[in-house]
């Protein structure tokens, strides 16, 4: 009897593999991290082997340390950062370079040329739901094709791939250059510029244009559905792999935003609020990407409005490793709590230009309203302060487009620890913050997908029958200060523009 679903998280910052059981309560878990590879400003890699190494490490702990073998799955998941663009080449299994990680701002200069073509930098947003952006997959796989010794003639004769990390950890899982299968699901696939919205399915045109082979893009399948069987020598050897989404889409399926209108904000690397549109696919007026939120089988395509941000818990991880001003993520809070505010101090993130709602390449980050008064206990909370003042755009810009207003908000992922930066999210916001039980929504998500392909989970229903409440914070601030507040990082936003030229 398989009592339980894993899934593999292929994160930004680790690998985890979660196992679940029917109540999507976690049984186990293991995670390791993998190295962020910064050769110069602006560029951020990853080594895909090493991340692969990890999969099949935490794969084997996260089952080993509950003492379960392949026979207690009913399913696996796979749930992964999106827009990481990798090559390789599927007769040795060898990537042609690192993974471009999706925060890499390198490929500026192709979007610019993109857009110079027509249209600017929404140029194919009727089709694929995104602006041309440094974010997106396709032209980090052009960037590779150009800049990577005889990339082009390997890719053009055949023998290269393209993958997001949910394609390359499948067609490891799936037994590699041994037949494994290169498969990706529409919601990785709608982040990479290259896929019509409405069927789900590469647009030539478009990949004619950005220089990218046709014969490289791995096949749409759907997020739920067996796609295949782990690979013979393996920790999920025989078990049917059944289910992707990215990260942030599995995160709205684990968090049960299954209805229209539904939304959830995760905090993480960087923070990505996605509000469920059903069948109709919204196209944004205020800065927001319309995007696949999933396709369960042959189900409707259900798709999402998402307001991303680049930089929210990494400002921390910057604060703790470039400034060393703590000693881990944690500590911030202690940091933060030695003074009352933030002492006139406002901190722009801008490190990979401004995501949602502005899209500006050339921003770069600022720190403004510095005195002699201020010390490094205000820093920190202007650092905490910068992930809720940007959330709180993405939310405005949501209700813009949606034409209702949020009254709460779903929060999870890892910054949610952090009682100072939700209590202060909630008063910067307005309304309430709401955090569930299960706060790893993301690989829930995922294996919510896979267990719903095997009948493990009969329906959508039992989804949100598991789905429990565990904190809530409520607005606590004076309007007035609130709006200082806001009006003050508003400011301070317009000092990062222009600063690359
Ligand atoms: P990802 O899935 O993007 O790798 P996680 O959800 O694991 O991210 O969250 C990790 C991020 O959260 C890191 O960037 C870290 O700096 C931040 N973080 C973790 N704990 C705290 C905390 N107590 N306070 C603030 N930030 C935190």
């Amino acid at each position: 009897m398989s009592d339980y679903v894993a899934a593999i998280d292929q994160g930004t910052t680790s690998t985890r593999c979660m196992v679940f059981d029917h109540g999507g309560r976690v049984v186990s878990v293991d995670q390791r991290e993998h190295e962020q590879i910064f050769p110069r400003a602006g560029w951020v890699e990853h080594d895909a082997l090493e991340i692969w190494e990890n999969t099949r490490a935490v794969a084997a702990a996260a089952l080993g340390r509950a003492d379960l073998t392949r026979n207690d799955l009913a399913a696996v998941g796979i749930t992964n950062q999106r827009e990481t663009a990798l090559v390789w080449d599927r007769t040795t299994g060898q990537p042609v370079s690192h993974a471009i990680v999706w925060q890499d701002t390198r490929t500026g200069p192709i979007c610019d040329r993109l857009a110079a073509l027509g249209g600017g930098a929404d140029r194919y947003r009727a089709t694929v739901g995104l602006p041309l952006a440094t974010y997106f997959s396709g032209p980090k796989v052009r960037w590779i094709l150009d800049n990577v010794d005889g990339a082009r003639e390997r890719a053009e004769s055949g023998d290269l791939v393209f993958g997001t990390m949910d394609t390359w950890t499948l067609w490891n899982m799936t037994g590699g250059v041994d037949g494994g299968l290169h498969v990706t699901d529409p919601t990785n696939a709608s982040r990479t510029l290259l896929m019509d919205l409405d069927t789900l399915q590469w647009d030539e045109d478009i990949a004619a244009e950005m220089g990218i082979p046709l014969s490289m893009l791995p096949e749409i399948r759907s997020s739920s559905e067996v796609y295949g069987a782990g690979r013979a020598r393996g920790p999920f050897a025989g078990v049917p792999i059944a289910g992707i989404l990215g990260d942030q889409q599995a995160a709205t399926f684990g968090q049960a935003c299954l209805a229209v209108g539904e939304a959830k904000n995760t905090y993480g690397t960087g923070n990505f609020m996605l509000l469920n549109t059903g069948t109709t696919k919204v196209q944004s007026e205020h800065g927001l990407l319309t995007t696949v939120c999933y396709k369960i089988g042959e189900q409707p395509t259900v798709y999402a409005l998402e307001g991303s941000i680049a930089v929210s818990g990494s400002l921390v991880q910057w604060l703790r490793d470039n400034l060393g001003l703590i000693s881990s993520a944690a500590e911030i809070e202690q940091l933060a709590a030695t003074v009352e505010d933030n002492g006139g101090a406002y901190f722009v993130p801008a490190f990979s230009g401004l995501y949602a709602p502005y899209w500006r390449a050339d921003a770069r980050g600022a720190v403004v309203g510095l005195t002699r008064y201020v010390n490094k206990g205000h820093i920190a909370r202007a650092v905490l302060e910068a992930t809720a003042y940007q959330t709180r755009e993405v939310l405005e810009a949501m209700n813009a487009d949606s034409g209702v207003d949020l009254t709460s908000l779903k929060v999870d992922g890892g910054m949610t620890t952090n009682e100072t930066l939700m209590q202060f999210q909630a008063d910067i916001l307005g309304v309430p913050v709401i955090r569930p039980v299960v706060s790893e929504t993301t690989a829930l998500g995922a294996a919510y997908a896979a267990g719903l392909a095997v009948g493990f989970w009969d329906s959508e229903e039992e989804i949100r029958t598991n789905w429990a409440q565990d904190r809530q914070w409520d607005p606590r601030m004076d309007p007035q200060l609130r709006d200082r507040h806001y009006r003050k990082w508003r400011k301070a936003v317009t000092r990062t523009f222009d600063w690359i030229d």
